[in-house]
């Protein structure tokens, strides 16, 4: 789908996010400055114009089927809120899972990793168990036709299917999201992605996983993540 760039936009919320991003990191942390952001990125989306036509509704869950990606600063920070929010056995069932999609996850290509569906261990019920800390990417969803959703669900193999999107809210997001990680990573901390059940699997089985994030060093050495390129890198100015 063409969409036209709203550049003015962005580049204020680019340079909004980035300002203030920039100081929470230096002066709360990484992972508090991402729950100020979060909340703010929340807002943001709310405030497009578009976001009245979002399919997005409590109970769709097709795109919690589909990989998704998290910097370590989400990794860590979904992990606090499983043990601030969860029972004990919901706790349990969730690192099981995440330990076993990790397994397979880690076994195969990239390629094959995105033709494959595998249920989110945080969905409970047809809901996010972790909905305040859920993943910028998920924060980010922006389909307006549930159909198409369900279609990436239902034919995972097929890579044509293009659903129709709110572009207000993509630019909203990617222009927030954008703008917090250039604020981590001129910080000197790792923004790579890693595919969640990965990320959190390495997080729960190493104890100075945390600490080497903190120190601003490589978090997760036996996994490779991937640096993902700006969309809205150009525009910033
Ligand atoms: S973290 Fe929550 S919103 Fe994201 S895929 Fe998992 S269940 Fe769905």
């Amino acid at each position: 789908m063409e969409i036209t760039l709203d550049i003015p936009l962005i580049r204020r919320i680019r340079r909004q996010e980035y300002a203030q991003a920039v100081v929470e990191v230096r002066e709360l942390g990484p992972i508090q400055a991402l729950r100020g952001s979060q909340k703010r990125h929340d807002e943001r989306v709310a405030a497009a114009p578009d976001v009245g036509t979002l399919a997005c509704r409590s109970g769709c869950s097709w795109c919690c089927y589909f990989t998704v990606d998290v910097r370590a600063v989400e990794a860590f920070t979904i992990l606090d809120c499983i043990d601030r929010t969860l029972a004990h056995d919901e706790k349990a069932r969730i690192h099981a899972e995440v330990r076993e999609n990790s397994r397979i996850v880690r076994a195969l290509a990239e390629s094959e990793r995105a033709r494959r569906n595998a249920r989110c261990p945080f969905l409970s019920e047809g809901r996010c168990a972790i909905y305040a800390a859920r993943p910028q990417s998920c924060r980010n969803y922006h389909a307006t036709d549930a159909a198409g959703c369900q279609q990436s669900y239902e034919e995972p193999e097929n890579d044509e299917i293009d659903p129709d999107f709110a572009p207000g809210v993509y630019q909203a997001g990617g222009a927030h999201v954008e703008a917090f990680t250039a604020a981590m990573r001129d910080a000197g901390y790792d923004v790579d992605a890693y595919e969640l059940n990965s990320a959190l699997d390495a997080a729960l089985s190493s104890p100075d996983a945390r600490a080497r994030f903190e120190a601003r060093l490589r978090p997760f050495p036996d996994l490779v993540g991937e640096e993902v390129p700006a969309e809205f890198d150009d525009l910033a100015t």
